[in-house]
């Protein structure tokens, strides 16, 4: 059986709480998402470190795009007209020589940010996958590269058995996922760090703020450090 319901239904609690065990850090942001119908204003994605936090332009289509900004938790987005949201992608954003289009907001929705990992990914005939198993905070975008390569390896791993009555790779299905999860854990830890200005309450926060800009500085300066973060954020150092 294949738990692979997302982080809301049944795959991620039926294997007992005496067996299961969870690690879980719940970040102090929430990202409203918000798809809008507009031509994506760049080719690339952007990623912004502001003193306001955090801002994200994406795309999904020619005619769509997604548009993230780090709020409080809690933060309600009901009431939110598009001022808001626009003019804190604006100020967040702003270059000379680029400015954000602005178009009808089609869908939007609030993330808590968060990293979770609830092991193992297998108990008896129950294999998990995805964020049944585990969520890691959309800073690092590998969420769904982490459950297509988890099912990738599960539907192998079962063909062996059926197939060839061979177990090894469902019995070392749990472990090698979780290696491969947990590297992407500490790449989107990595990320959301150096990318969120930490709340005034934390009591490192002044550390934290100078350091930020010379972690981001190393990221995108350094050709070693740049092909680790593209490494991790394909996939492509993951080998298991
Ligand atoms: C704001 C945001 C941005 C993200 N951006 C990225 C990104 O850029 N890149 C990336 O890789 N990941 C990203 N992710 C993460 C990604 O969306 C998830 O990690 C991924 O969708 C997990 O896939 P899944 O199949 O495990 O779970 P889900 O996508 O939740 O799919 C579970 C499916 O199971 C179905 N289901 C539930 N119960 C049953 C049942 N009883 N019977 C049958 N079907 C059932 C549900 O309807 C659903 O279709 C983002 C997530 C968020 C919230």
């Amino acid at each position: 059986m294949a738990g692979c319901d997302g982080f809301h239904r049944v795959g991620r609690q039926t294997i007992p709480e005496s067996v299961r065990m969870v690690a879980e850090r719940v970040y102090p942001f929430a990202w409203p998402d918000i798809l809008a119908e507009v031509a994506p204003s760049t080719d690339e994605l952007i990623y912004a470190l502001h003193p306001d936090g955090f801002a994200m332009h994406s795309m999904r289509s020619d005619t769509v795009s997604r548009l993230y900004l780090k709020v409080d938790p809690g933060e309600d987005i009901a009431g939110w007209s598009r001022r808001p949201h626009l003019e804190g992608h604006s100020t967040r954003m702003a270059l000379d020589s680029w400015s954000l289009q602005s178009g009808p907001t089609l869908e939007k929705s609030i993330t808590q940010m968060r990293s979770f990992l609830s092991s193992p990914m297998r108990w008896g005939q129950l294999f998990r996958a995805g964020d049944a198993s585990h969520i890691v905070p959309p800073t690092g975008a590998t969420g769904l590269n982490l459950a297509i390569a988890d099912v990738t390896k599960l539907g192998a791993a079962l063909v062996r058995a059926i197939q060839e009555g061979r177990t090894d790779l469902v019995d070392s299905y749990s472990d090698d996922a979780l290696r491969r999860v947990w590297q992407s854990t500490y790449f989107s830890w990595w990320m959301t760090s150096m990318l969120h200005p930490p709340p005034r309450s934390d009591p490192n926060a002044a550390f934290l703020l100078q350091m930020q800009p010379m972690q981001l500085d190393y990221a995108t300066s350094s050709a070693a450090a740049a092909t680790g973060l593209a490494g991790n954020y394909t996939g492509a150092v993951r080998s298991y």
